[in-house]
C-alpha cells in the first residue's frame, strides 16, 4: 500500500518513519531537489501545480495526505478527484488563513484573540484605533514560525509599518500577556474515532517554537477539558481525518485560541518517543480508517528543536533517555535541522536530566532557562 504526502519537509520524514513499521510506503511530491525525504523514500520533484507531475504522483496511491499547510488548495483538490485526500481540502482551506481559521473558532465559540481584517491604510488605522497597542500584524496567509509578523508596540512601531504596509491582506491580533502557551494535538479516524493527547507546554523565541514540555506541567483537568472540547468541535465539524494541533495561549486559567495546523505538528514531536502510540502513526492510522492507538503519555518528555546548528552528537547521546533527530537538512538561518527529545519518569528527574545536556543546549535560544528553576541557561 502507497501513502501519497504532500511537501517532503522533516514531518514527512517522520511520518514514513513510523509507517514503515506497519508495512506502508510512501512517495512524496515536493518542489525543493533537496527535500529531506529524498534519502528514505520516492520523491516527486515538481511544482504543486504541476498538473502533470500530480497525475503521474497520485497514480496508484491507496490515500493522500499532506505535512505542509501551505500546499496550494488547487493542488489538493486535483489529487482529491483521483485519490482519497485527508484532511479534506475544505479544512487545508480554512487553516490557510488566518482570518477564517479565526471566524471558525468564533462560529464554534472557541475564545480567540481579538482581531482585526486589514486590506488597506484606512482600515489598518480603525484596527489600530480599536484593539490599541501592543498588537500584532500578520499576514492572513503564508505565515508560520513567525514570518510575516510585525509586533507593534509603539506609535514609531505603528507609522513605520503603516508606510510599508504589505499589499497583501492582513489581520491585526490584540497582543495577548498569556501565562504560557500550550497546544493540543487532536486525532479523527475517517471512522469517526476520536483521540487527544495531553496539553504540550511549548516556549517560543521570535516567533519558532524552541521547547516543549509533554505533559504541560501542572496541567488540571479542566484545562485539558477545554482544549479537548474545542478541538473536538473543530474536528467534528470539518468532518475532519488525520491529526490536528491548535496553539492556545493560557491566560488566567482559559484558553485562547491562537491558531491550528491541518497535519502533524512540531510540539507533537516528543510523542514519538513519549507517549504510546506516536502522533505520526495515528496520522496514518487515522487516514487509512484503522483504529487509532493509544494517546497516553509514557513519560515526561522535553523536546528541543534544533536549528540553524546542530550538537556533536555524542554528547547528547550519553544523556539517559534523550534521543537524536537529524532531520539531513542544510543549516540555514532559522531551519529546522533536527530535534532532541529527553524522557524521564518524573518532571523532576526530566530536569536533572536536561541539565546534563551539553553546553550547546545553555543558549537563551533553547528556552532552557524558562523552564528550569536556577536558570541553568546561564550557567555554561
Ligand atoms: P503564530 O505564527 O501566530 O503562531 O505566532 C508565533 C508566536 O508569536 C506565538 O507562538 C506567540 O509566541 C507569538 N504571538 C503571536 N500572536 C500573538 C498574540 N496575539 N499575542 C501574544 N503573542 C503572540
Amino acid at each position: 500500500m502507497t501513502i501519497g504526502i504532500l511537501g517532503g519537509g522533516q514531518l514527512g520524514y517522520m511520518l514514513a518513519l513510523a509507517g514503515y513499521p506497519l508495512g506502508f510506503h510512501f512517495r512524496f511530491l515536493d518542489p525543493s531537489p533537496e527535500a529531506p525525504v529524498g534519502r528514505i523514500a520516492h520523491r516527486v520533484t515538481a511544482d504543486y501545480i504541476d498538473e502533470a507531475a500530480l497525475e503521474r504522483f497520485a497514480h496508484g496511491l491507496q490515500v493522500a495526505t499532506y505535512e505542509f499547510e501551505n500546499v496550494p488548495v488547487q493542488a489538493a483538490r486535483f489529487l482529491a478527484e483521483r485519490v482519497p485526500v485527508y484532511p479534506s481540502t475544505a479544512a487545508l482551506e480554512e487553516a490557510q488563513d488566518r482570518l477564517r481559521e479565526k471566524r471558525l473558532f468564533q462560529r464554534l465559540g472557541i475564545p480567540t484573540t481579538e482581531f482585526a481584517e486589514i486590506e488597506n491604510v484606512e482600515e489598518f488605522d480603525r484596527a489600530v484605533a480599536r484593539l490599541g497597542l501592543p498588537s500584532i500584524l500578520k499576514t492572513r496567509r503564508m505565515g508560520y514560525d513567525g514570518k510575516g509578523q510585525s509586533l507593534l508596540q509603539t506609535k514609531e512601531d505603528v507609522e513605520a509599518v503603516r508606510r510599508g504596509l504589505p499589499a497583501e491582506p492582513l489581520i491585526l491580533e490584540k497582543f495577548v500577556p498569556f501565562t504560557r502557551e500550550v497546544s493540543i494535538l487532536g486525532v479523527r479516524s475517517t471512522k469517526g474515532e476520536v483521540a487527544f493527547y495531553p496539553l504540550i507546554e511549548n516556549h517560543h523565541r521570535e516567533g519558532i517554537l524552541r521547547l516543549s514540555l509533554a505533559p504541560a506541567p501542572d496541567l488540571s483537568p479542566e484545562l485539558q477539558k477545554l482544549a479537548e472540547e474545542a478541538a473536538r468541535s473543530v474536528l467534528e465539524t470539518l468532518d475532519y481525518a488525520g491529526v490536528l494541533c491548535i496553539e492556545f495561549f493560557e491566560v488566567d486559567g482559559k484558553l485562547l485560541a491562537n491558531e491550528m495546523a491541518p497535519r502533524v505538528h512540531n510540539s507533537g514531536h516528543w510523542s514519538i518517543e513519549g507517549a504510546v502510540t506516536s502522533q505520526f502513526e495515528n496520522h496514518l492510522r487515522a487516514i487509512l480508517g484503522l483504529p487509532l492507538g493509544a494517546t497516553d503519555e509514557l513519560e515526561c518528555s522535553a523536546m528541543l528543536n534544533l536549528i540553524e546548528e546542530l550538537p556533536e552528537p555524542a554528547p547528547v547521546l550519553t544523556v539517559k533517555n534523550a534521543h537524536l533527530h537529524l532531520y539531513g537538512k542544510e543549516p540555514r538561518p532559522g531551519r529546522k535541522v533536527g530535534h532532541v527529545t529527553v524522557c524521564a519518569e518524573t518532571f523532576e528527574e526530566l530536569r536533572e536530566r536536561m541539565k546534563q545536556l551539553p553546553a550547546f543546549f545553555y543558549r537563551p535560544e533553547f528556552c532552557l532557562d524558562e523552564v528550569l528553576p536556577e536558570k541553568l541557561a546561564r550557567q555554561a
